[in-house]
């Protein structure tokens, strides 16, 4: 862990009550941070962390200079846990809940707090969860728990009921913006909005897009699209490219595409097109296509998104042939 940057303006308000909580005495020993990905939970995480367990600490930041901070930055604190799973996308198994027990019961090193992350906490298993719950209901001491669950995928009841919840919303568009900008001076506010809507408003996953070229790998997708329509390329041959890399992505942009086509056909209002670069394609289509059709191939769209978030063990080769055959069916 390296020094800590500052807050992004839009976790101000949270980081706020947190810190009010924290000098009434009541901060919650047990934090649920949730929100979607991109918003900067683990940012605010670290920082409320790197507060809590530094013995100089003022209104909540660290001093970055007591022995306590030193040990921080060196990944060495030994009043620090982290529960993460093994590999990402995996589970969090009761393993390491179990090894954490005589950590938990023992008095801290430093003089400051214990805290444990757990991220994502979504990804604890039952198992896992059940053994967590007695820490959650009387953790000890001075200890504190920050759980960081990523949306939309739930959070056992279990563990949810046990912990006070900080929401994280989206944040004002301008403000994403601006911010955004100041990461990425090189982009065009084109780029910038577009990355933006791409992210669903969530900055860091934005300015992840930017750096990973999306914009990229979206233009492809609908390259591959309107030659489907067009009868250019074969429904399978695209679908075996798709299956390569990023399906949820690829996925999550489409839906957005036929969003914004039933929007189209129903309002016949082009400026409520949230993807205006794709406006021509979806006039085209918005023409011939039987709006049932278009729903149905949304609700697939929407019911398939939602078999790979939940990893559910499909076939994605004969799932992305279905759906863009439906498409090619449309016009
Ligand atoms: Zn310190």
């Amino acid at each position: 862990m390296q020094h800590l940057a500052s807050l992004p303006d839009w976790l101000g308000a949270v980081w706020q009550r947190l810190q009010s909580m924290h000098d009434q005495g009541r901060l919650p020993h047990a934090i649920v941070l949730g929100g979607s990905k991109g918003l900067g939970k683990r940012q605010l995480a670290e920082q409320l962390m790197a507060g809590l367990v530094c013995t100089q600490a003022q209104q909540g930041h660290a001093c970055e200079q007591c022995k306590s901070c030193l040990l921080r930055h060196a990944n060495s604190h030994p009043d620090i846990q982290r529960l993460a799973p093994e590999e990402e996308g995996k589970a969090i198994l009761v393993d390491p809940v179990r090894k954490l027990q005589p950590w938990l019961s023992a008095t801290a090193q430093q003089g400051g707090a214990k805290v444990v992350i757990i991220e994502p906490a979504n990804e604890l298993n039952v198992n896992a969860a059940n053994a967590l719950l007695k820490n959650l209901e009387e953790p000890g001491n001075n200890t504190f728990f920050i759980l960081l669950h990523d949306w939309p995928k739930p959070l056992l009841a279990t563990i949810k009921s046990r912990c006070q919840s900080q929401e994280i919303g989206i944040p004002d568009q301008q403000l994403a913006q601006q911010w955004l900008a100041q990461q990425h001076p090189d982009a065009n506010v084109d780029e910038l909005q577009q990355v933006l809507h791409m992210a669903h408003g969530a900055p860091l996953l934005a300015l992840q897009y930017l750096q990973q070229q999306a914009p990229a790998l979206r233009h492809q997708s609908l390259v591959d699209l309107t030659a489907i329509l067009r009868n250019q390329t074969s429904v399978s041959g695209v679908a075996e490219s798709w299956v390569k890399a990023d399906v949820k992505q690829r996925l999550d942009w489409w839906l957005q595409w036929l969003q914004d086509l039933i929007k189209l056909q129903q309002t016949k209002q082009a400026h409520l097109v949230g993807n205006q670069d794709v406006l021509k394609l979806l006039q085209a289509i918005a023409k011939k296509a039987d709006i049932k059709q278009v729903f149905a191939l949304h609700d697939d769209l929407l019911a398939s998104l939602d078999s790979l978030v939940q990893r559910r063990n499909i076939n994605q080769q004969l799932m992305l042939e279905k759906l863009l055959y439906q498409w090619y069916q449309l016009v």
